[in-house]
């Protein structure tokens, strides 16, 4: 049985010309019960303006560490129309072998490609693509939604749609959403993250989304020479079946990964940042100095700021806990004040609850 398993991904990955890259593992707690599902629900290929064929994909998506993902072809847009002719439902087809090789979740989505209001919007779980190809973009949502499709908006702040790169919120949007048409946004879209529109998530609960719209390949716009990673939707699923995707999305249980910034609720980062670090010294000696170390057991970074000690303690203004390592930060006591624990409040500044609102966290250390 693991033999055949072995052999299918071979050939999966030798099918989608990807054979010599590693795939990234990226280490990462559990979250309440709920597996992080890495997914990207925004991608295109030569079916609508993209670069690539739809296995390649499937390929990339695997080396770039992902577990799920929607190739999303523009229904409204497709440039190389004289060399394949429509087939909405194509680009799907051709990646699905490819995907059930290496072990990809994927989803059958479309890119709905209007002007603004409303805009683009990328509809999930489709079944038939088809349908959404209509003169009017109400029938389109509606062809969606009648699917089941989880449909959300796409980079509200576009300097292709807004040239002044602002999101804005159109009636449009109000009728959508009082219609259970809407369920989510992009907060980030490819280099860019929309502050406003994190804000509008945190009001209206959508879900938050950040995808890659990778039009080229990753391996051009962001793994070359920088090092750096496509942005993610993380989904808090209990798999990464097909339908738990679903549930988790409709449920809004997401962590958008960003550059180093990590972008969600409260109740979702903030086990994932103990779930990610442990207290290497509970206990600490009093001394007039003493120092607390701190492991941190994921592949993120962790930046954090103070914001209050106990009166007679001091400790670092800012210290970051780098991916796979242990730090040790120094504290001091005044020689007068006598402590059984201490509480140190920090702000991890690039795990963000709302827009420039890093996550609190407190670290408690007995003191013997
Ligand atoms: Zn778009
Ligand atoms: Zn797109």
């Amino acid at each position: 049985m693991r033999k055949i398993t072995v052999i299918l991904l071979f050939i999966g990955l030798f099918y989608t010309g990807l054979a010599s890259r590693d795939r990234l593992v990226l280490r990462l707690p559990e979250i309440e019960g709920y597996q992080i599902v890495k997914c990207d629900f925004h991608s295109h290929t030569v079916f609508s303006d993209g670069h690539v064929w739809p296995d390649f994909r499937v390929g990339e998506a695997w080396a770039d560490g992902l577990d799920a993902l929607a190739i999303s072809d523009h229904i409204e847009y497709q440039p190389h129309e004289k060399d394949l002719p429509t087939n909405h439902n194509r680009s799907f087809e051709l990646a699905k072998g490819a995907a059930d090789a290496v072990g990809i979740t994927l989803i059958k989505a479309a890119e709905i490609t209007r002007d603004m209001p409303p805009g683009h919007l990328n509809a999930l779980f489709l079944t038939d693509v088809d349908k959404l190809d209509t003169e009017n973009w109400r029938d389109a949502i509606k062809a969606a939604y009648d699917q089941g499709a989880f449909i959300f908006w796409n980079h509200p702040g576009w300097t292709g749609q807004q040239l002044d790169g602002i999101s804005r919120w159109y009636d449009e949007h109000d009728e959508l959403l009082a219609d259970g048409m809407l369920h989510g946004i992009e907060v980030v879209n490819s280099d860019e993250y929309y502050p406003r529109v994190h804000q509008w998530c945190i009001e209206k609960n959508l879900t938050m989304l950040g995808n890659s719209d990778i039009h080229s390949t990753t391996d051009m716009d962001y793994n070359h020479i920088t090092g750096n990673h496509r942005p993610m939707t993380w989904v808090l699923a209990t798999s990464r079946e097909t339908n738990d995707i679903k549930e988790a999305l409709f449920a809004r249980r997401t962590i958008v990964y960003w550059r180093d910034m990590l972008i969600g609720e409260k109740q979702y980062l903030e086990p994932l940042f103990f779930g990610a670090i442990r207290l290497e010294t509970p206990t600490i000696v009093r001394a007039k100095r003493q120092h607390v170390q701190l492991a941190n057991l994921s592949d993120l970074l962790f930046e954090l700021e103070l914001v209050s000690a106990p009166e007679g303690v001091s400790a670092p203004q800012s210290f970051t806990l780098q991916p796979g390592h242990a730090t040790r930060i120094r504290l001091g006591f005044d020689k007068d004040k006598a402590f059984s624990s201490i509480k140190l409040n920090y702000v991890v500044n690039n795990l963000q609850i709302a827009p420039e609102e890093g996550l609190p966290v407190s670290l408690t250390i007995a003191v013997d």
